[in-house]
């Protein structure tokens, strides 16, 4: 169907389809449905509902049927190879009432990979030659199924990806999106995330309220991250206001209630925030750790600006943390310096930070209501915490050497 007598039909909603046995079966897990939700979600895309379903027609086209009256949009990945039990084509074809054919140029094309290995050509691999009338082939270089782009009379949008990853995801991110984007893909939602530390989600969400967790445009929720609570405020225009002014309006009402707690935004991590702090009073940095088995280098690690990262056996002393500070630095040649100092202590983890700068020393003591491997992360995360709040107060031109 050409562009102009298709009806306009914004791709609000998706249903993402996992065709395969052996994902019912527990054999191998479905991480395309995840990185297709994912990529629809960043686009503004809301996903309805991810089904995993065996080889079985009657499944299979049930289910397309059902997602077909549901939502606008409706992506499958498995099912595309050239074996019996390879039923995708078939299942959408008989929901949509239209016969398959093979396809002379996609068959020429399928021919060609094979006569150029010198083989002879399995008639069994015709069936990736398939198209109905109503779908396009989307080129696949990484294996022998094409994909199939299926635009409905009513504006929706089918769309059939092979299931290996590495086949699947160039031809989503070459073809399939940009396609759909082009389509109009989203209601225009934008998003904000503000990251916290220091506190936990619960308790984030406490001093959010129910109320305003419970809103749907803006709409804010909390996220347990590795490396920190993250906010999320995500508003589309509507209530007669822009999305900007209500992701505006929602930040405020987050920053009057969290902002203390707010260490950064976006995707930043804890080395890019305490690099650009380095970078910004042109300071290096060395650490050194004890009972933490590297926690705070691993976390660290790759940040410009690192001289030395030490780890040192055997529980830390909370009492040595600044002279260890002072010296680590003093022994790298480096403007700030950390130290790090982690045991247990019953269930939870006693933590001891130093940090030594040009402009003075700061120490800090928690307990980490956590013990063994994530009690040294939490450590190596309220280390960093210290080091980025004396950071950001620091002025430049004070430099050791
Ligand atoms: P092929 O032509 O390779 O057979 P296909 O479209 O028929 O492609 P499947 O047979 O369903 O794909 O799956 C092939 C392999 O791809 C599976 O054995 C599995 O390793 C991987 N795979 C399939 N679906 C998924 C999924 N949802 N998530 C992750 N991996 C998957
Ligand atoms: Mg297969």
């Amino acid at each position: 169907m050409d562009a102009a007598s298709r009806p306009e039909r914004n791709l609000r909603t998706a249903e993402i389809l996992a065709v395969g046995a052996e994902l019912t079966v527990g054999e191998t897990r479905d991480t395309n449905s995840g990185e297709i939700a994912r990529s629809l979600t960043e686009a503004g895309v809301a996903i309805a509902r991810i089904d995993v379903l065996p080889d079985r027609l009657r499944v299979v086209a049930g289910t397309f049927r059902a997602a077909l009256r549901r939502a606008d949009l409706v992506v499958s990945t498995g099912g595309l190879g050239p074996t019996p039990d390879d039923l995708t084509r078939e299942a959408i074809a008989r929901v949509l009432g239209e016969i398959p054919e093979v396809d002379p140029a996609l068959e020429a094309w399928l021919r060609g990979l094979w006569s150029r290995r010198k083989l002879p050509f399995p008639e069994i691999n015709r069936k990736q030659a398939w198209l109905i009338p109503s779908a396009r082939a989307l080129p696949n270089p990484n294996g022998t199924a094409p994909g199939w782009w299926i635009d409905r009379p009513d504006g929706r949008v089918v769309i059939l990806l092979p299931g290996p990853p590495r086949e699947m995801r160039p031809m989503w991110a070459d073809h399939v999106l940009p396609g759909l984007r082009s389509r109009g893909l989203g209601r225009g939602l934008i998003s904000r995330t503000l990251r916290l530390t220091g506190i936990g989600e619960s308790q984030a969400a406490d001093l959010l309220g129910e109320p305003v967790l419970r809103r749907s445009n803006p709409e804010i929720a909390t996220y347990a991250r590795v490396d920190a609570v993250d906010v999320r405020i995500s508003a589309s225009d509507g209530r007669g206001q822009t999305a900007d002014a209500l992701l505006d309006e929602a930040e405020a009402l987050v920053l009057d209630r969290l902002g203390s707690y707010v260490w950064a935004r976006g995707t930043t991590t804890w080395p890019e925030a305490i690099g650009a702090e380095l970078e910004r009073l042109g300071w290096s940095l060395a650490i050194t750790e004890s009972g933490t088995e590297g926690s705070l280098g691993t976390l660290l690690g790759g940040l410009a600006g690192l001289r030395r990262a030490e780890i040192l056996a055997g529980p830390g002393s909370a009492a040595a943390v600044g002279t260890q500070a002072e010296a680590v630095a003093a022994r790298s040649g480096a403007d700030v310096g950390v130290a790090l100092a982690a045991r247990p202590k019953g269930d939870d983890t006693a933590i001891s930070v130093g940090v030594a700068t040009p402009a003075g020393r700061h120490r800090e003591r928690r307990l980490g209501f956590l013990g063994g491997s994530a009690g040294r992360s939490r450590a190596a995360l309220i280390a960093s915490a210290a080091l980025l709040k004396v950071l950001r107060t620091a002025l430049p031109g004070s430099s050791r050497r």
